[in-house]
């Protein structure tokens, strides 16, 4: 009998709290509900409605109680109409910088990524994209994603398919490897690229069949030339191309980006366009190692993890190899085909002496600066690991959270040391859709399987992210998930069944642990109390469709610190 007064107290003081709580200004500015909400907090997973209160999250919890202690008059209360709310995506891996010239090109992935199935496909975008924007002769059109091993019957796009309708413009339609392009003739005479032309070491210019002619594919040595020449933003674009950039990751859902491998010139461009109001979303930017002296300048060791106008220096960026389809990732087994200049035997290399990235590593860690350091293949994650035990020595396990961008082809006992050094795997799933075919052909199905192991990953108890790398794949977060989940390549293929994940492992990939790999979990990567309003909306629930609908969920809306960012037409 002594339960009723208590029950009875208990109710009146939550009153006075609610009342005194509105009295000291915690009404909330909005609140959602209506709707499934994944919260990423395994704490409180599922929960009915958010309170939302200057750009942070003031409560979750059911709905009855959220409205009766935070719904004032001035509450906007967002119906999600059976939509689905999470935390804003963040980007754990991709090429920001890229994002403001790509909103300028033309997209010519091959589907399902864009609408470039052909030759004539991919003319024809071109065609649409110059009428659409009165691009005058002689102004230079650019495109991003071209493919040829996905170009039907091995048909490649040449010189001569853009010549016919492009006779006076330059052309570039950029290789997905973004190591390469095919130019028009308008474009290889700008860049001075012709018969006479010697093939630098180390680069490829495709040739006529039985001629010297150049046939349009220009790329690595001899494509660098060119992309550094490329048009950069005047003063005046760089505001307006940032924000059409940050508009692709807001409508992917991300409230996060990275910038990862910046150049001294590009991180005083981004501080620019902040400052100069391009500050939709966060970008974390991680200046290039062989920059870092030219950034640090500017940008003191202590300014690094700080935002200003939500632009900040995240840590540095170190590559130990390349992509492994192609054929530049190093191993420590021979590839099952020859190298790309027809090696036998081939293995990948270094780009760089094993030494000279020990002594980055040790000037890394002591400037206390956070490392993402790209490696692909397993001898490379060999080097990795010992430049680390090289550049940590006697704190081997300190809180560093080093990240192992790629990690692709990591061996299970490189994993247990991931474990041991506290590193986080940053994966890339997305390989097992768009180059298992090469993979299978050139590492065997068994080290094909493994790519990407993050089954493996979360079993050792890591926190693995996942990534686009964009502009190698589109910002397509879902399709990520996707790929975590079904792991099925372009031919249907399964590719390693049993590292598939569950769809809230995924999820987690691309929130809570991209959080956690930025320092960045007591305010980004879930629904709690006290963080950020970063939330997404998408039109159906990834944890209750169909896995192999995954990827045709759609982002209806994304909130950036409690403003809509972007809103689906
Ligand atoms: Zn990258």
């Amino acid at each position: 009998m002594a339960i009723r007064p208590i029950l009875v107290l208990a109710v009146v003081a939550s009153a006075v709290l609610a009342t005194g709580c509105k009295a000291r200004g915690l009404t909330a500015d909005t609140i959602y509900t209506g709707g499934d909400i994944i919260t990423v907090n395994d704490a409180q997973p599922a929960v009915e409605a958010v309170a939302v209160k200057d750009g942070k999250i003031l409560a979750v919890g059911a709905r009855s109680e959220i409205d009766r202690a935070y719904k004032g008059p001035t509450t906007t209360v967002v119906d999600l109409a059976g939509k689905t709310l999470l935390p804003g995506f963040l980007d754990p891996h991709s090429h920001y910088i890229n994002a403001l010239t790509v909103a300028n090109q033309v997209n010519v992935f091959a589907p399902p990524a864009g609408p470039g199935k052909d030759v004539a496909a991919i003319v024809a975008e071109l065609k649409k994209f110059r009428d659409a924007r009165k691009i005058p002769e002689g102004e230079i059109i650019m495109a991003y994603g071209y493919d040829e091993t996905s170009m039907p019957g091995g048909r490649t796009l040449g010189r001569d398919d853009l010549d016919r309708d492009f006779p006076n413009n330059p052309v570039m339609v950029g290789h997905t490897s973004l190591h390469g392009a095919v130019l028009n003739s308008a474009a290889l005479k700008k860049y001075d690229i012709t018969a006479a032309t010697k093939t630098p070491p180390g680069g490829v210019i495709v040739r006529k069949r039985g001629s010297n002619e150049p046939h349009g594919l220009v790329m690595e040595t001899a494509w660098l030339p060119i992309f550094g020449s490329l048009p950069k933003p005047t003063p005046a674009q760089e505001v307006e191309w940032s924000k059409a950039g940050q508009l692709l990751y807001a409508a992917a859902g991300i409230t996060t980006a990275q910038e990862g491998a910046t150049h001294a010139p590009d991180v005083a461009l981004m501080q620019r366009a902040a400052a100069g109001g391009a500050d939709l979303i966060d970008v974390i930017a991680f200046p290039f190692i062989t920059d870092l002296d030219a950034i640090l300048k500017d940008n003191p060791p202590s300014t690094f993890g700080q935002y200003k106008n939500r632009f900040k220096l995240g840590g540095v960026k170190i590559t130990l190899d390349g992509s492994p389809q192609g054929r530049t990732a190093f191993f420590t087994t021979p590839y099952l085909v020859d190298g790309p200049n027809g090696q036998k035997n081939w293995r990948g290399e270094l780009p760089f002496p094993e030494e000279t990235i020990k002594g980055w590593f040790k000037r890394v860690y002591d400037l206390g600066l956070p490392l993402n350091a790209h490696g692909n293949g397993d001898a490379s994650i060999d080097v990795l690991l010992r430049a680390h035990e090289h550049a940590a020595a006697g704190s081997l396990d300190k809180d560093r959270r080093t990240t192992v961008i790629h990690s692709q082809f990591v061996r299970p006992d490189q994993l247990d040391k991931y474990v041991a050094y506290k590193m986080v795997p940053s994966l890339f799933t997305e390989h097992t859709f768009y180059f298992a075919q090469a993979h299978v052909k050139q590492r065997g199905q068994q080290q094909a399987y493994f790519l990407s192991p993050m089954r493996t990953a979360i079993d050792k108890g890591l926190h693995p992210t996942n990534h686009t790398d964009f502009n190698v794949s589109p910002i397509d977060q879902m399709f990520v998930v996707w790929t975590a989940v079904n792991r099925v390549s372009r031919g249907g293929e399964v590719i390693g069944p049993d590292q598939r994940v569950t769809p809230l492992e995924a999820l987690k990939a691309i929130t809570i642990n991209v959080a956690y790999q930025y320092f960045e979990e007591n305010t980004k990567g879930s629904i709690e109390v006290g963080k950020l309003a970063d939330l997404v909306i998408l039109d159906k629930n990834p944890l209750t469709v169909a896995p192999e609908e995954i990827k045709d969920i759609r982002v209806v809306e994304t909130i950036k610190e409690g403003k809509t960012i972007y809103q689906a037409k």
